[in-house]
């Protein structure tokens, strides 16, 4: 197995969009190959009418809810809330038009991850996942949670599912606990740092709440893990996934492989084809 390491860190700063928006960008948009295959993450303070109702196609977003009680809606008729720890899989594929308001007098804390879809599956037919944390399969060791919304670790998998192959856990580590995260070498990955202090990886890289510890595939073929260790006690979350390398072009809320794409994205959008 070998042992991963952390190549880059950088630590996230939240900035006041508006009275009712506070937003930090984990994962800043536009580093697509860097990043495949994901497309950027934002954490997000919100109060109600910041995300009203909007499109989206061509890809997923992942919504793990931190603080508050987030509710979603669409032009499917699909509804549902979500609570503190709890997370929502949502594939847009062909076409969504969707809310997600804070309920009334929430504000809601949330990380949301943008995920791309392959070529292939870019117009799939649009499905949720609401994954509610008591529901998640939790792997034990000494001193540490590991709490897995989809892929697998230490033999603990999820049945979420993926189009694209997605590890996602949610790690709270006592201080002095270790914990082996195991990942395709070929997975590109990144651990967002909640709460506490703890090293990580083969180089025993440092790293604390607000910051982003990101590790590179070490090869094809092969398995791979990432350490952690907690000096204060540590809560993460981490993502890692199977890069795509295919062509991006992204506009607003939809996110194709070609211009064309895009351009029939908004004819359809304002033919009411996302109806
Ligand atoms: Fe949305």
């Amino acid at each position: 197995m070998k042992s991963r390491e952390i190549n880059k860190t950088w630590t996230v700063s939240a900035e006041q969009e508006s009275p009712i928006h506070k937003v930090g960008m984990v994962l800043q948009p536009g580093h697509f190959e860097d990043y495949d295959p994901f497309l950027f993450l934002a954490e997000d303070w919100f109060q109600r009418g910041v995300f009203d109702f909007h499109p989206h196609r061509g890809m997923e977003t992942v919504t793990y809810i931190i603080e508050g009680i987030l509710e979603h809606s669409d032009n499917h008729g699909g509804a549902g809330r979500l609570n503190p720890g709890d997370t929502q899989w949502m594939t847009a594929g062909r076409g969504i038009i969707h809310k997600e308001d804070p309920a009334i007098g929430e504000t809601v804390h949330s990380l949301q991850l943008w995920l791309n879809l392959p070529a292939a599956k870019k117009m799939t037919e649009t499905r949720y996942q609401d994954l509610q944390s008591a529901n998640m399969p939790l792997r034990e060791e000494p001193g540490a949670k590991v709490r897995v919304f989809s892929g697998t670790s230490g033999g603990v998998t999820a049945t979420t599912l993926n189009h694209v192959p997605v590890t996602m856990v949610e790690i709270t580590l006592e201080p002095g606990a270790t914990i082996s995260q195991d990942l395709p070498g070929s997975y590109n990955g990144f651990i967002y740092v909640l709460e506490g202090r703890g090293v990580f990886g083969a180089k025993e890289t440092e790293g604390k709440k607000n910051q982003v510890l990101w590790t590179n595939p070490t090869g094809d073929n092969e398995e791979s893990e990432i350490t952690i260790t907690a000096i204060e006690p540590l809560k993460l979350v981490l993502f890692a996934g199977q890069p795509l390398h295919e062509p991006i072009v992204a506009y607003g809320p939809f996110v194709m492989n070609t211009e064309q794409e895009i351009r029939q994205a908004y004819a359809d959008f304002r033919s009411g084809k996302f109806n």
